[in-house]
């Protein structure tokens, strides 16, 4: 089992946690982006295999969503941060 250190409530199990996938910037202005481009939005993720920065929501918890940087074979957590602080939490 793994702890996961919500930058907001500190370690917790992650059984308390929900997966949100990689970060990605929102077209802007979405209605003037090509059905291509809205589909990458949506659906394209790089699926790095390695060091990666994911999006997390500590859903059994305080419900905040949360960047993390893990390694997404050994599992190993380097740093948690709040959405745009950039407020490093472990
Ligand atoms: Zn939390």
């Amino acid at each position: 089992m793994l702890n996961i250190p919500c930058p907001h409530c500190g370690p917790r199990s992650e059984y308390e946690f929900q997966f949100g996938g990689e970060p990605a910037t929102r077209p802007i202005p979405a209605s003037e982006v090509s059905d291509a481009q809205w589909s990458d939005y949506l659906y394209a993720r790089t699926n790095i295999k390695g060091r990666n920065r994911e999006l997390w929501c500590h859903s059994g918890g305080c419900g905040q969503w949360f960047l993390m940087e893990r390694d997404t074979v050994t599992h190993e957590i380097f740093r948690t941060e709040t959405i745009g602080s950039g407020t490093i939490g472990a």
